[in-house]
């Protein structure tokens, strides 16, 4: 039996009618050869309103009960787009993630996939033309409903692309494919026709929303063929896949930038051995992802350091943080919301020196200042002012001609 997974996100799926027409292109692309699994994220901003009504509430809502909320999102979808499918004659069944198997650890509101039971799936997938599963959702060991972290329904798509071995994984969205850089930000920007998994993952990890960094990584490991295209339109989208000689030629593929971290700086640390492992092994145990880090030049046996994390995490970090730097005998704690992340990326960059120089440069003839700087193989982020960030992102892509048709870009 042949499966094609399709993912239609939170705007494909906004209002009754989006969903009859998400129902009525599936039905146009059955013929009889596929099998189709239909993933579906929460209608419109559904999530956003739930997790808004949560901190109503209460300002500490408990993680488990956040997932309990969160996850009825994507339910609505599913049964929705089911009836809609059934009125056009088509047999289908909608599932939760606990229904098809989708078993996770149990970091709630970030959890992730450890292995999925396809049995009830392959079954129904006999049984029914669609099989609509509600993506961002699994089940814990103890039975309890976990999410997979914002952007999660990419992750349930890829995931269950890879193991139906499906002939490929089509994540539709509201714009019609991967593009150099958030085409709401930079209204020049191209469409990519190709990219590599290593670039979309880093593209992705560096905030590009377009796809969830962990589904990029579950298709790079199980080689799933991902396509992103418009659920609105019928262009072809851009291909996400193994990367070939051809793309070294372009250095840089594009541009991310992220508003969602927050940095905190630890001030007058005592510049010991194990220092270090104590302020970021307690971050660890919180489960507080840390992101870029820097360390000042020690001076009289002091450095300072700086940290960033998710905004989301900030609250628990800073508290962490404060305890920790009593226990070290550090001089204090501060934090600063207003940064954002600008980054580049290219696998091209490997083998072309200057791209540092040059990303620096522009950010300087634009008169911002760069607080904190990161680098791989393959990307370079800045942390800078968050008022500065369309400016940086608009100058960097104007600089690196990414909106030019050319192969290669000019250093
Ligand atoms: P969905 O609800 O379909 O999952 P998302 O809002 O999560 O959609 O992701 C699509 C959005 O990603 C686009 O509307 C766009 O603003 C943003 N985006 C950020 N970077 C890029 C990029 N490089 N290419 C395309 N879209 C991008
Ligand atoms: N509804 C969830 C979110 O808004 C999951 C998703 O859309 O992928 O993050
Ligand atoms: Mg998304």
């Amino acid at each position: 039996m042949k499966v094609l997974v399709q993912k239609y996100g939170g705007s494909s799926v906004a209002t009754p009618e989006r969903i009859r027409a998400v129902a009525q292109r599936v039905a146009k692309s059955l013929n009889g050869e596929y099998k189709v699994v239909v993933v579906l994220s929460a209608m419109g901003d559904t999530t956003d309103r739930l997790l808004k009504m949560a901190y109503q509430i209460t300002p500490n809502p408990s993680s488990r009960e956040l997932d309990m909320l969160l996850s009825t999102g994507e339910q609505v979808s599913i049964a929705l787009f089911c009836m809609a499918l059934e009125s056009l004659g088509i047999s289908a069944v909608s599932l939760t993630g606990a229904q098809v198997g989708i078993i996770t650890d149990s970091a709630h509101t970030k959890a992730k996939i450890m292995e999925i039971d396809t049995r009830r799936l392959q079954q129904e997938l006999q049984q029914h033309q669609v099989v609509a599963v509600a993506g961002f959702q699994g089940i814990n060991v103890r039975g309890d409903i976990v999410t997979l972290g914002r952007g999660g329904s990419d992750t349930t798509a890829v995931a269950l692309a890879a193991v139906l071995e499906a002939e490929k994984c089509e994540i539709y969205t509201d714009v019609d494919g991967v593009y150099t850089a958030d085409p709401h930000l930079v209204p020049n920007a191209k469409k990519l026709e190709r990219i590599s998994y290593d670039e979309m993952l880093e593209l992705a990890s560096l905030g590009s929303k377009v796809m969830q960094a962990r589904a990029v990584e579950c298709g790079k490991k199980y080689g799933v063929k991902i396509i992103v295209r418009s659920s609105f339109k019928e262009n072809s989208g851009t291909i996400i896949c193994e990367e070939d000689p051809s793309m070294e030629k372009e250095f840089i593929r594009g541009i991310a930038h992220n508003t969602s971290e927050a940095k905190i700086t630890i001030r007058n640390v005592p510049d010991q051995p194990g220092i270090a492992a104590k302020i970021f092994g307690i971050l660890a145990e919180a489960n507080i992802v840390v992101d870029m880090i820097i360390q000042d030049v020690s001076e009289h046996g002091t450095t300072n350091i700086s940290f960033t994390v998710e905004k989301t995490d900030l609250p628990q970090a800073l508290k962490l943080a404060e305890k920790v730097s009593q226990e070290i005998n550090a001089k204090g704690v501060s934090a600063d919301k207003n940064i954002a992340k600008v980054s580049i990326v290219g696998i091209g960059m490997r083998s072309n020196a200057g791209v540092a120089a040059k990303m620096f440069q522009t950010l300087s003839e634009e008169n911002i200042n760069i607080q904190m700087i990161s680098t791989s193989e393959i990307k370079i982020s800045c942390v800078i002012e968050e008022n500065a960030v369309q400016r940086a992102v608009q100058a960097l892509h104007r600089k690196f001609e990414l909106d030019k048709e050319s192969i290669e870009n000019e250093l």
